[in-house]
């Protein structure tokens, strides 16, 4: 699944290969792929021909391309499996093509490609900050120039809850996704059930500091890869080759103290952490 870091290399595929242009015609192949288009895949179509597409944004792991006049966009999420390709007209279909947007340049095209179709694209208006209605409740992400660390402490700590829980609550903080959660909880030695309201102020500035680097990281691995892609707009870039400290690694042996990483069942998914550097919190171990 891509994460934040991905879906920002996708963002800057979108501003450097698609805003600007004007889109000559939409087609739906599948209409699963618009489903949150709420009058269907033709209102989509209609609503897209003829538009010039702006610059390119991103909220968590939200794409959209605001429409010149800033009343509507194109939004987007990768979902699982999404990929955005700008591809030449005469490259043959992909199997798992759902959605393509013609140009009127003539030029490459813009295809939504998704094999599981868990990822959609809509046409949405947009607020008076030019963002799109669906996501007014989702937080800031901490790449975000604009982010609030200060209000972002404060709610934390407000809130009851755990700490993973808290990485991946995306009306606290958005696109921190489950490997990068794993990721900034080992480099912070903090286990993933530890409750909110236990956690000082630095340690949750440390754990914020930590979430902004790794992320940082695989955007630098991310965004390297995306300029030899040239035409790739691809959801997955750089996800390979980032190296994780934690995640994926259950058995190996912890960079900081050689102790077996442990996987643990975690709200449907995995939890990848040192037993010795990410100690379980004392009242949740009674
Ligand atoms: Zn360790």
């Amino acid at each position: 699944m891509p994460e934040l870091p991905e879906v920002e290399v996708v963002r800057r595929g979108l501003a450097r290969w698609v805003s600007g242009r004007t889109v000559a015609a939409a087609e739906v192949l599948h209409p699963r792929a618009v489903r949150r288009q709420a009058a269907g895949g033709a209102d989509f179509a209609a609503r897209l021909g003829g538009v010039t597409l702006g610059e390119a944004r991103r909220r968590g792991k939200y794409l959209w391309l605001p429409f010149a006049d800033g009343t509507f966009g194109l939004l987007g999420h990768l979902g699982m499996s999404g990929q955005l390709l700008v591809q030449d007209p005469a490259t043959p279909d992909e199997t798992h093509l759902r959605v393509r947007l013609r140009f009127t340049d003539g030029g490459r095209e813009l295809r939504f490609v998704d094999q599981r179709t868990f990822g959609h694209l809509a046409v949405e208006e947009l607020d008076a900050d030019g963002l799109p209605h669906s996501l007014a409740h989702i937080a800031r992400d901490p790449l975000d120039p604009r982010f609030d660390d200060a209000g972002f402490l404060t709610a934390l700590r407000a809130k009851r809850t755990t700490v993973k829980r808290a990485l991946l609550d995306q009306s606290l903080i958005s696109g921190v996704g489950n490997i990068y959660a794993d990721e900034a909880l080992w480099r912070s030695k903090l286990h993933y059930d530890r409750p909110t309201d236990t956690l000082t102020r630095p340690l949750g500035q440390l754990l914020l500091a930590n979430a902004r680097e790794v992320m940082t990281a695989a955007l630098a691995v991310g965004g390297t890869s995306f300029d030899s892609l040239y035409v790739n707009v691809n959801g997955e870039s750089g996800y390979f080759s980032r190296s994780l400290d934690a995640y994926g690694r259950e058995g190996e042996p912890c960079y900081r103290c050689g102790t077996p990483i442990r996987r643990a069942a975690w709200m449907n998914r995995s939890s990848y952490f040192c037993p010795r550097c990410q100690r379980v919190p004392r009242q949740r171990a009674a």
